[in-house]
């Protein structure tokens, strides 16, 4: 039997065995910076001349690897080779597949802070937040595996006498997994392997800037047993590849997670019926955020300055759950801002190789430029308290940004930026700070500090979230605890790490037999 659930402990790096390891990790990882990957297509390894070269984004100059790039042509044969696959795979016992993420996950737990160091090099993750990116991922396959073995029999459901219903789940078919570069391994692998325990073959294309820790799951998932063509490795341009895929008429699902603009772009592209597609395509979006921290009068002020400066700044604010608004009741504002400011401004910011660094760089010279464009239009729209300026130099470094006395429909509070810049508004009770928390088109996380068991339960009631945190930060959902995913605009109510995900990948059957 299975042990039960539990998630995956983050490393204790204040002992020095777990920081030599970590250092020792990062050592393997630059013994193989500047490799090729390729293509895995029905198991075959396929080199291609055009390659997305990954750049360690503290450090420009660094390449992390070269990873070969599907073409429309290889994207078509890698969905063959996924059509095939799907007619073996599909019949292939729950348990079965569930052994192969299990494995997979055992694999990468031995190999656990390697992961985690390539995704310092590769995305500038420092190390608790590489570290957690990694467990999150291990998670994501111990859960589902057991999801799996959970609904291997189907529901039950009622017979009449000499009769015999059965109501079971079964796979959908093909699914494109199309993931972020900001969870570059536990999105991307969480994403593909519920698809694949359900019983479905994918194809997955990661992010650009991130594909390099991609390869090497796929490798794990080799490794642990997955048979050829059932996971197929199609790295490209979103808009060549990701189009292409996203209209064929043989994908039958399709699970995203990115940016709002291109999660409707897919919405859009997939509700066409095309040239002999005999099904409606299904979409699973998990889109942007704009999540919000509400402080009420009756709150520990503390807290709240710590959950908002965590919630703002971990990741450098590139966190769909990240706090991007504090929304603060006035009596309490200015203490609340003005203890923010400290804290943000003993915040590091660094090469995210040093265990002292709390902020690495963001992602890339496009996410650089975007950010900064948002500084200066929060400088105008409100008060710029802390941070404010960028280094692009050598890598892409901005330094955690506080903008203070913002309305609360400026473009700072309403738009998602992506970065290390929290804006403030104050609100005149806390009935307004609800009203102004729910006032985006977004609705992934939120939290509310505060001491006051009826405002507790207003917002359990009004503030219209996917995730809703008390008295703690609005960051940091487990697999299996604090299912995750939003409403509105935030993508398609859907919950990774829940116990409802893996059906979003499967269709029940009704069978009735007569005696
Ligand atoms: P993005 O620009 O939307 O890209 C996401 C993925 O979509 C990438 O693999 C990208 O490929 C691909 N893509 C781009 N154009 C496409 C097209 N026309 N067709 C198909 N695929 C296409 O987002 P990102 O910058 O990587 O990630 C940040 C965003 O993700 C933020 O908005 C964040 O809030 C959101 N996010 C949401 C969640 C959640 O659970 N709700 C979790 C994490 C992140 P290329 O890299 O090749 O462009």
């Amino acid at each position: 039997m299975v042990q039960p659930y539990k998630h995956e402990p983050f490393t204790d790096f204040t002992i020095e065995e777990n920081r030599q390891a970590y250092l020792k990790a990062l050592q393997t990882v630059e013994g193989y910076l500047g490799q090729d990957y390729d293509l895995v297509i029905g198991g075959e390894r396929i080199a291609t001349e055009d390659k997305i070269v990954s750049y360690n984004p503290s450090n420009k100059e660094e390449v992390i690897g070269r990873v070969s790039k599907a073409s429309q042509d290889l994207a078509e044969k890698a969905m063959q080779a996924a059509v095939e696959a799907y007619k073996t795979w599909k019949k292939v016992k729950p348990e079965v597949r569930a052994d192969v993420l299990f494995k997979a996950a055992a694999i990468i737990r031995r190999r656990k802070h390697e992961f985690s160091a390539l995704m310092t090099k590769e995305a500038g993750k420092p190390w608790r937040e590489a570290d957690a990116d990694t467990a999150e991922g291990i998670d994501f396959l111990e859960y589902y595996g057991r999801q799996m073995l959970a609904l291997k029999n189907g529901v039950p459901v009622q017979s009449r006498p000499n009769e015999f219903n059965r109501y079971d789940y079964i796979p959908l078919g093909v699914g494109i997994i199309i993931s972020p570069w900001n969870f570059p391994f536990a999105i991307m692998a969480g994403t593909t392997v519920a698809a694949i325990v359900s019983g479905n073959t994918v194809l997955l294309k990661p992010a650009s800037t991130t594909p390099v820790v991609a390869a090497k799951f796929v490798e794990v998932m080799e490794e642990a047993g997955l048979p050829k063509g059932v996971l197929n490795f199609v790295p490209g341009s979103g808009s060549e590849v990701g189009d292409y895929l996203v209209d064929h008429k043989d994908t039958r699902f399709i699970s995203f997670t990115g940016s709002r603009d291109v999660g409707l772009r897919i919405f859009d592209r997939s509700s066409k019926v095309n040239e002999g597609q005999i099904w409606m395509k299904r979409l699973i979006a998990e889109m942007g955020g704009k999540d919000t921290i509400v402080v009420d009068s009756e709150a520990d002020l503390e807290l709240a300055a710590q959950s908002i400066t965590a919630g703002a700044f971990g990741f450098s604010g590139q966190k769909c759950s990240a706090c991007s608004r504090a929304v603060i009741v006035e009596d309490v504002y200015d203490q609340v801002l003005n203890r923010v400011v400290e804290l943000t401004n003993q915040l590091t910011v660094g090469d995210p190789t040093e265990q002292a660094t709390f902020m690495g760089p963001v992602n890339d010279n496009n996410a650089f430029k975007k950010i900064m464009e948002y500084i200066e239009i929060g400088k105008n729209e409100g008060k710029l308290m802390a941070g404010g300026e960028g280094d692009n130099s050598k890598g892409y470094f901005i330094k955690p940004t506080v903008i203070g006395d913002l309305a609360p429909k400026a473009r700072i509070m309403q738009e998602e930026i992506f970065g290390p810049v929290v804006g403030f508004t104050k609100a005149k009770n806390f009935d307004e700070a609800i009203e102004i928390a729910n006032n985006t088109e977004y609705g992934l996380t939120g939290a509310v500090i505060t001491n006051n068991r009826a405002h507790m339960e207003q917002a359990r009631e009004d503030f219209h979230v996917g995730n809703l945190y008390f008295n703690r930060s609005c960051t940091g959902a487990i697999v299996g605890y604090q299912p995750f995913g939003g409403f509105n605009m935030s993508g398609t109510d859907s919950k990774a790490g829940g116990p409802d995900y893996l059906l979003l990948h499967m269709q029940a059957k009704t069978t009735s037999e007569m005696y």
